[in-house]
């Protein structure tokens, strides 16, 4: 695997690449869940294309930037594995020159659910992965369910702006209690990781009510009934999985989403009804 840190350089090896070129933007600290997006290019693509950035752009200044973690050996190690052609891996300086300026702004779906927490999050998302698209300009682009908010933004913004590239959304991976992989579990005390589960419950919870013809009200309390003391709920809801629009009664293909804060650290979680 070849690792470049340079735009310059990735322009000159991209064009010599095969294609179909798959491309996995991730922010490191890679666990299963990456792995699997990964693997999803590796078998359907002649190239796979991963970047690493923390991109400061998505985080708010009271947020985990410089604590988030950081293993870029270990990363490399896993990426191997996998069979991934080439790892861009830049700095906040190579991306955000002096005088950068320019975002893309989002649109009223960025800023419900996770909007409402973290503003500026999804116009940070959107304005990095418009940059790494323009530099790598894969075939295919590689997103996680787990972050299902982020993925319809996504694919809007692919669509809106014209970029040729197909996006491939890779079911979220867990752990074998059922909670989601996410980088920032590692944050999680004991207690807490133990109750991080109750998320997940609380979510079939919501899935399998509104699915017995329970109303929206009803499914949402039975289901918040499930999580664990420690937690502080941020959201329960059913969503159109395409526009983010909430349901008032599951009509897939939707999404029951959930997002609650164990302790510090706020975890977010779905389960996707694709019929
Ligand atoms: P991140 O490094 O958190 O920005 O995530 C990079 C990509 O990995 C995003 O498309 C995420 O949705 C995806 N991802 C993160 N966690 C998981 C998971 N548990 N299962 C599948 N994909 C995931």
């Amino acid at each position: 695997m070849e690792i470049i840190s340079e735009i310059a350089g990735m322009r000159r090896r991209i064009a010599a690449l095969p294609r179909p070129i798959g491309f996995v933007p991730t922010m490191g600290a890679l666990h299963a869940g990456h792995l699997a997006l990964a693997s999803a290019a590796r078998s359907a693509c002649a190239s796979v294309v991963v970047s690493l950035f923390v991109n400061p752009l998505q985080f708010a200044p009271h947020e985990d930037l410089a604590r988030y973690p950081r293993d870029l050996a270990g990363d490399c190690a896993k990426l191997e594995v996998v069979g991934t052609t080439l790892l861009f891996a830049p700095d906040a300086a190579q991306m955000y020159p002096p005088g950068f300026m320019t975002s893309v702004e989002v649109g009223a779906m960025g800023g419900r659910y996770e909007g409402v927490a973290r503003p500026t999050h999804f116009r940070g998302v959107a304005t990095v992965v418009a940059k790494l698209l323009a530099i790598v300009t894969p075939d295919r682009l590689y997103l996680g369910q787990k972050d299902a908010q982020q993925t319809a933004i996504l694919r809007r913004m692919v669509t809106d702006l014209g970029f040729a590239t197909q996006v491939e959304i890779v079911p979220t991976v867990r752990e074998a209690d059922g909670v989601a992989m996410s980088s920032r579990n590692v944050y999680l005390s004991a207690e807490e990781r133990r109750e991080a589960v109750s998320l997940h419950r609380a979510l079939v919870t919501l899935r399998d009510r509104l699915q017995e013809g329970a109303s929206k009200a009803e499914a949402i309390e039975e289901a918040s009934a499930k999580l664990g003391s420690l937690a502080r709920l941020e959201y329960l809801d059913v969503v159109d999985a395409q526009s983010f629009d909430a349901l008032d009664a599951l009509r897939p293909p939707a999404f029951v989403i959930g997002a609650a804060r164990f302790g510090q650290t706020r975890l977010l979680d779905n389960l996707w009804i694709q019929k």
